[in-house]
């Protein structure tokens, strides 16, 4: 069974996912959201498209009578997403959201649980856990080959442009590098160790207040303790270009990741030699997982479901928290 997709929000990323679902097995874009009339002739076209599977952002809730739509995937700023999934989940269909789910645990949660009580999915379009040499390291972790994992190291960052964009605006980020590229060292820094962390440390620094304004963070370098005793030393930032790298350390053996979570190809090596994996376009094998999730209860090597996305969001909450007040944050309570 073909999962039938309508695209809410067509901006940067939400093309880039329509392009690489024209090459989906399992999933079809058939439907799009938007408040931009010409946008939704736009992708009429290019995607060909059915005017009677296109909504703006009044009316998208009518998706619920129609029988062509399986799934909304949400790629709206940070901030809109919960608003957005949760008309989607009250519409009766399945959701599919962007990261960060949402711009604070609290939220997330409300998520998951409007998707609960609706009986509709929620997954968060964490296109890493299906890159296959991610799951490589993974798979080898799992097996014992790199022995006691001990040590990881995430480097997430890019300049960002443009002062007026949505992401340096609080209300529709609700942060700054932290909820848009800094997710991405937790996030891994968690399916790379296998563990849950217990605690978390962080500094922030600003060298640009004016563009970086109150709660949207430039530079966080933030540390997370886990069960075991690995620690992770992790920076996110929105000043240093290309950052992006991955490094995990254990007894026996050690990963290297860089570029480890771009749009690919990802580049790596182990103590065993180079990642072989072929590279496929992030988003055309997520969209096809995600079918299989959807329809067919598939469990993913890493969880991709609402739950997952307020993981990521409490560790946030705390890592916000321990910069703040330059207090160590305990993750256990
Ligand atoms: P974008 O600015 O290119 O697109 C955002 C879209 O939302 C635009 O079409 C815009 O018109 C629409 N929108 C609706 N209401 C809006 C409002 N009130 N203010 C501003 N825009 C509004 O941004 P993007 O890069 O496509 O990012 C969208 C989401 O996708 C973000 O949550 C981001 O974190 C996520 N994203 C994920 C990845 C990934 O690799 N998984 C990559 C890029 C972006």
């Amino acid at each position: 069974r073909v999962l039938r997709v309508a695209i809410l929000g067509l901006g940067s990323y939400g093309t880039r996912v329509a392009d690489a679902m024209q090459s989906c097995k399992r999933a079809k874009l058939v439907g799009a959201i938007s408040g931009t009339p010409a946008k939704l002739k736009e992708w009429q076209s290019k995607y060909n498209i059915p005017e009677k599977n296109c909504y703006n952002y009044d009316n998208f809730d009518q998706i619920k009578n129609n029988k062509d739509i399986d799934v909304v995937y949400v790629i709206t700023p940070n901030a809109l997403h919960k608003e957005h999934v949760i008309r989607v989940a009250k519409a009766g269909k399945h959701a599919i959201c962007e990261k960060p789910l949402s711009v604070n645990a609290k939220d997330g949660q409300a998520m998951v649980d409007a998707c609960k009580a609706a009986n509709v999915k929620l997954l968060v379009g964490y296109r890493m856990h299906f890159e296959p040499k991610t799951l490589e390291v993974i798979r080898m972790r799992k097996d014992g080959e790199f022995g006691k994992v001990l040590f990881f190291q995430g480097l997430s960052g890019f300049t960002i442009g443009d002062p007026t964009q949505w992401r340096l605006n609080k209300q529709l980020a609700g942060g700054g590098a932290m909820m848009d590229i800094g997710i991405y060292s937790i996030n891994g820094a968690r399916y790379m160790i296998g563990e849950e962390p217990v605690w978390v440390t962080a500094q922030e620094t600003k060298t640009n207040p004016e563009k970086f304004k109150e709660g949207v963070d430039e530079t966080i370098q933030f540390q997370l303790g886990f069960p075991s005793g690995a620690v992770a030393s992790c920076l996110s930032t929105y000043t240093m270009n290309n950052l992006d790298k991955f490094f995990l350390n254990g007894e026996k053996g050690f990963a290297e990741m860089q570029p480890s979570t771009g749009y690919g190809p990802i580049k790596g090596r182990t103590h065993k030699g180079e990642l072989t994996q072929p590279h496929m376009t992030h988003q055309t094998i997520q969209m096809d997982e995600m079918a299989a999730i959807i329809f067919d209860n598939k469990k993913p090597v890493v969880p991709v479901d609402g739950e997952e996305g307020v993981r990521d969001l409490k560790i946030i909450d705390a890592i916000f928290l321990a910069a703040k007040t330059g207090k160590k944050v305990s993750l256990t309570v």
